[in-house]
């Protein structure tokens, strides 16, 4: 069949849906004759909606699809296929199904709209330009509608993976923040392509204040510049680098020097990149190192803070920039400002990052009857608990009544510790159900990129979700798996379920004492199921889900094993069986890269769940290991 789709649209994102749609339509209707003629119709040049809304109006002669913007018709596109029988199951074609259907199937007439304003992902692990450029291709196809580069470039996440750290078997790669600046461009290319959004910066602010780069959290060999002596938080009398990285150093922030570069880098940045929609002004990447100064002493991190974005805010404006402004709740962020409040609403979003979260159960709700703690200097811990966490929130919406959205991390450690995929995903599909009721419009996923194994389907729920926040979390589930396994897909189901069951997410992510009969009893079962699926399952090898299902099999048999024996406090053993699993997936890493994050998930394992065992390791403090509170990645 021939298919025609034209557009009037000279927009980017309208004329990349009109190949897409051409592309799929054209593979699905192969076999028959005939034509179609689809129109593609912005009703504006400009994606001003962040709720996107489009219309689907198909007959087999043709039709439109029309949305509220560029953006919104490529929403529209994959969501009519999706609606035809097409399944995006992953970042990689290789994980998508494309069906033949009749052309009397492309009957179809229905409007829809997002839930959701903020619907994305932040970049974390170790990804290659591939990786990064796979995943924004995909993010549309299930919903999604932003994109989030942390840092001014993504130079830490890339030269990670180029110069394979934490896998000694590969050799390294050269990788330079020049390399970086050239791939930002072709990823900031792609993102436009598809008219999403584009968040960018977070932490370095502070680290450039004070004359570093701070592209990542590497510490640095040089010092701290006499001259910018000053600007630097003052802890125990004495202000430097905190422990020799500039990104978890943070400013005196009475000192108007400090106050004066930070607000004037901020402003000049979002003069220079008009393509970033939002841009995220943090302090450092640590906590309790705030400066101690007397004239800090007499306000709150949070007051200053506010102040802050004030100063930017009205520059901005004078330069007439709409630039949105993301601030964060997060470390001793999360108590509001006494006295300060920000003065233009309107260009600021709050940010609510629970990063100490549990994943084991989902967001609570019925928070408003404990009180928040008292802030104390440089004294903080971080709330370990939902409820704890959502104290915090509601006590910043008291003084802030904007716009605000998650910033989460249900694939950024702890999807390590559920060894099926099903759990995650349902705690993702519960919590984006309760956003609204938080006050919150959406979430940013903060995450590893290659999170395929066993298979993609917490991404694919989250995405799915967040557009439709109705959407059930079961029949998704059982559309991801239908496609992905085909005839034996409930088999499959039903065991990556039983591993879920079995799920340890806050024993990996370093929660509790390490010697736990509990979890040591979850991993022997999980040993168990994984042998028993393999005994009754051949591989249908030329499929990528089944062998990656294969894979998954052979990886977790090891991790469990690792995870029971450390349980059990049988610290040698734990160690070597870690190692042979580390050896397995280093030595696999070539033909699964897109799929494991090699590199992230060895870090975790090392820095939170506690491997290999060593006897600092072993005592637990505040319930993570007494190396937990060192980690210099600890981050939004
Ligand atoms: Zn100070």
């Amino acid at each position: 069949m021939q298919i025609q789709v034209v557009t009037e649209s000279v927009n980017q994102a309208v004329i990349f849906a009109a190949k897409e749609l051409r592309r799929y339509l054209e593979r699905m209707l192969s076999e028959h004759g005939g034509q179609a003629l689809i129109t593609l119709s912005p009703r504006a040049e400009r994606d001003t909606e962040l709720c996107e809304s489009f219309a689907v109006d198909l007959t087999p002669e043709g039709g439109s699809i029309t949305g509220s913007g560029p953006r919104a018709v490529l929403l529209g596109v994959y969501d009519c296929l999706h609606n035809l029988g097409c399944r995006f199951l992953g970042p990689s074609a290789r994980m998508e199904r494309v069906p033949c259907i009749e052309p009397a199937g492309l009957t179809a007439r229905y409007e829809k709209h997002a839930d959701f304003a903020h619907r994305g992902v932040c970049i974390e692990g170790a990804d290659s330009l591939d990786n990064i450029l796979a995943f924004i291709d995909w993010l549309p196809k299930v919903g999604y509608n932003t994109f989030f580069s942390q840092f001014k470039t993504p130079y830490a996440f890339l030269k990670r993976w180029y110069n394979h750290e934490n896998n000694s078997l590969s050799e390294s790669e050269l990788y330079s923040e020049d390399d970086a600046q050239r791939d930002m461009e072709r990823i900031v290319c792609e993102i436009k392509r598809r008219g999403l959004i584009l968040h960018c910066a977070g932490h370095g602010w502070t680290g450039e204040v004070l004359g570093f780069d701070a592209l990542s959290w590497d510490a640095q060999d040089a010092p701290l510049p006499e001259k910018k002596r000053d600007l630097a938080a003052e802890l125990g009398g004495v202000r430097g680098l905190f422990r020799g990285v500039p990104a978890n150093t943070n400013l005196c922030l009475s000192n108007s020097e400090a106050r004066e570069d930070f607000v004037r880098r901020v402003v000049d940045y979002a003069a220079r990149q008009p393509d970033v929609d939002f841009l995220h002004v943090w302090l450092a990447d640590e906590y309790n190192n705030v400066c101690e100064c007397a004239r800090c002493r007499e306000t709150t991190p949070s007051d200053q803070y506010v102040e802050l974005l004030n100063e930017i805010d009205l520059r901005l404006t004078r330069l007439g920039l709409d630039t949105r402004i993301v601030f964060l709740l997060y470390q001793e962020l999360l108590w509001p400002p006494r006295s300060s409040r920000l003065n233009n609403p309107d260009r600021f979003v709050l940010m609510f990052a629970p990063i100490s979260r549990s994943f084991e159960g989902s967001y609570e709700l019925d928070a408003s009857a404990r009180p928040l703690p008292e802030y104390v200097r440089n004294r903080i811990t971080l709330p370990r608990d939902i409820s704890e966490n959502m104290t915090f929130l509601r006590a910043w919406q008291t003084v802030f009544d904007g716009e605000g959205f998650a910033y989460d991390y249900h694939l950024g450690r702890a999807h390590y510790g559920d060894f099926g995929y099903v759990h995650i995903s349902r705690v993702i599909s519960r919590d984006i159900k309760k956003l609204r009721a938080m006050g919150l419009s959406g979430c940013i996923s903060c995450q590893e990129l290659r999170v395929c194994l066993p298979n993609a389907l917490p991404n694919y729920v989250m995405g799915h979700t967040l557009f439709d926040a109705e959407a059930d979390a079961e029949r998704l589930i059982d559309e991801y798996f239908s496609a992905a396994y085909g005839k034996d897909w409930q088999k499959v189901k039903d065991y990556l379920t039983e591993l879920s069951v079995l799920d340890c997410c806050d024993y990996v992510n370093g929660a509790g004492e390490r010697e736990n009969h509990d979890a040591a009893c979850r991993a022997a079962e999980v040993r168990r199921l994984c042998g028993d699926f393999a005994a009754k399952n051949g591989r249908e090898a030329d499929d990528v889900f089944w062998s990656l299902l294969d894979y998954h099999r052979q990886y977790i048999l090891r991790l469990a094993r690792a995870i029971e024996l450390l349980a059990r406090g049988e610290r040698n053993r734990a160690a070597g069986a870690w190692r042979e699993m580390r050896d397995f997936i280093c030595e696999n890493e070539p033909e699964y890269q897109p799929y494991l994050d090699v590199y992230r998930v060895l870090e975790v394992t090392e820095k939170f769940t506690g491997f290999p065992v060593n006897e600092k390791q072993t005592k637990s403090m505040d319930g993570f290991p007494a190396n937990a509170g060192q980690d210099t990645n600890e981050r939004k």
